[in-house]
């Protein structure tokens, strides 16, 4: 299979005065200064209902940027009927045309569209420049190249045959559509659950969060322009409840590729339990949910990298993803060091617009979601087992600004040590250094999530204590290193428990969840 070889993209530096800085800024500017509407793809229309919601920027909650158009259930269903038309020809096509769009849907973003899509994630989602380039360009562009890769890998994997017979097998799309569900926190991943399927040959329908439509129909614009046919990959919005409801009823769902929440994942699993007679064929599942992620230091760990990986895995992108360092073990020894260092790297971090591309962290996504995490946080204030020691103060007159906030607590099992809160919040546990394999053993059984999880330790002994007692306790295992960044090609990333099915995104694994494989032996 002769396909480009899949590079990762080079993250820009955005440096004062570099040209992309200048380019970005402009867009920004033009976007926040304009109006737009983003209407429904369905096939070749661009719907415009007249049941809108609006969009706006979380650092700046009254700045509206416009509007989008939500779907009734009528346009739904017709989706579903305009999908399946789209799939007579698309999943018949051949698989270097089908990859050539995406390729380049790849290269739109890392030219032309490269300023308007970190705008657009900077303006909706409020990221910096930093976040942004990471998120919606680089990691975007790479899961589109690398799937290419990934497809052709699974195609090569072929069965034995001998001279008497031929045998071979055939990845089919599904026989149905999928259904696209992604959240607002990363770009890449908006753009990926929907491409990842199309480029196996399915039709989609894709559902993107509320908070992330802004950006969504900038994804939704470079497909067409990279010459991804009518229907493929339909857009839709609306009554979320009523979207999932219809397309799960539908005898034509095949199968659904969803990041959000385990509550939000759970009801679609029981749906879909609750209709599976009607399908034709048993719809693929795929989930990448929540995570309460944590890191443990081990006594023999340098304090300052553990500081370090604490301040960048819990606070980098306000600390929603669902990797951020969220519960940390300190052993004792080593909490003085790791303190003050985190109260200096805390300091440091500037919170503001990202529009000032020298701030390091901006607004949380919502007022629901920022009403939760000052709760936890005034919580935090009143339980006697439980202090707010770094940050704490939060503010929403503007936009949605929670400070980098740091709560000790004396007992593990305390609320924010095992709820997810999705924001800049992390708690620590410290530990008599003595206790270390029981705080191993601690760390796993409050797993209910494992996404996520690093150690600390330059002790090889203790690296591999860690390593088996938290085997089961986090699909993506960093050692001394933040438990967030995973990159495409470099660290498949995914959970099981509470976190996921842990069908890795950015692998050919979870590509081989849109086949449906045909064995054909032949006789001579
Ligand atoms: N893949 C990202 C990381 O490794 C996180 C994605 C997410 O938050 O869902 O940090």
């Amino acid at each position: 299979f002769n396909v480009p070889k899949a590079v990762n993209e080079p993250v820009k530096s955005y440096a004062p005065g570099s040209p992309e800085r200048e380019a970005v800024a402009a867009t920004y500017k033009q976007m926040w200064n304009s109006q737009i509407e983003v209407p429904l793809y369905i096939g070749n229309e661009e719907i415009k209902t007249g049941d809108t919601k609006k969009m706006s920027a979380p650092h700046d909650h009254q700045h509206v940027v416009g509007v989008y158009h939500q779907a009734d259930q009528k346009l739904i269903q017709k989706t579903i009927d305009t999908a399946l038309e789209a799939r007579k020809k698309w999943a018949a096509l051949s698989w270097e045309n089908r990859a050539a769009i995406f390729l380049k849907a790849a290269e739109l973003l890392a030219g032309p569209y490269r300023a308007k899509i970190n705008a657009a994630t900077m303006i909706a989602q409020s990221k910096t420049i930093h976040q942004a380039e990471i998120d919606s360009a680089c990691e975007l562009i790479d899961f589109l190249r690398y799937n290419v890769e990934f497809m052709t890998q699974i195609y090569a994997d072929q069965p034995k045959s001998d001279s008497s017979m031929w045998n071979r097998v055939e990845y089919r799309p599904l026989e149905g559509f999928v259904y696209a569900i992604t959240p607002f926190n990363f770009t890449a991943i908006s753009g990926n659950l929907p491409s990842s399927a199309a480029l196996m040959g399915n039709v989609v329908i894709w559902k993107p969060a509320a908070t992330q439509v802004y950006s969504a129909n900038v994804i939704m614009q470079v497909f067409k322009e990279a010459g991804l046919p009518d229907g493929v990959i339909n857009m839709v919005m609306g009554d979320s409840g009523m979207v999932t409801e219809t397309l799960l009823a539908s005898p034509d769902f095949a199968g659904v590729h969803f990041t959000g929440s385990t509550g939000v994942f759970n009801d679609i699993w029981a749906k879909i339990g609750t209709n599976i007679s009607k399908y034709k064929t048993y719809p693929r599942i795929v989930g990448e949910t929540g995570g309460k992620d944590f890191i443990i230091a081990h006594p023999s760990a340098n304090p300052f990298q553990v500081a370090t990986g604490i301040s960048r895995g819990a606070f980098e992108f306000q600390g929603q993803k669902c990797s951020a360092a969220s519960r940390v073990y300190v052993p004792q020894s080593l909490w003085p060091t790791v303190k003050s260092q985190l109260e200096a790297d805390l300091a440091s971090m500037k919170m503001g617009s990202p529009e000032d591309m020298s701030n390091f962290i901006t607004a949380v996504i919502s007022e629901s979601s920022f009403d939760k995490l000052a709760r936890y946080i005034d919580q935090a204030k009143q339980d006697a087992d439980a202090e707010v020691i770094i940050g704490g103060k939060y503010d929403k007159s503007k936009g949605y600004f929670i400070e980098p906030t740091v709560i000790l607590t004396t007992n593990p099992k305390y609320t924010t040590m095992e709820t997810e809160l999705f924001g800049p919040v992390v708690t620590v546990y410290v530990y008599e250094d003595a206790k270390w394999t029981e705080t191993l053993q601690l760390v796993d059984s409050t797993s209910e999530y494992a996404l996520t999880g690093a150690v600390f330790s330059q002790d090889r002994y203790a690296i591999e204590e860690a390593t088996v007692a938290l085997q089961n306790a986090a699909g993506n295992f960093y050692i001394n290193d933040k438990p967030t960044g995973a990159v495409v090609g470099m660290q498949p990333f995914g959970g099981a428990r509470g976190s996921g099915t842990n069908d890795k995104a950015g692998s050919a694994q979870n590509l081989l969840r849109w086949a449906s494989v045909r064995t054909i032996k032949e006789t001579f």
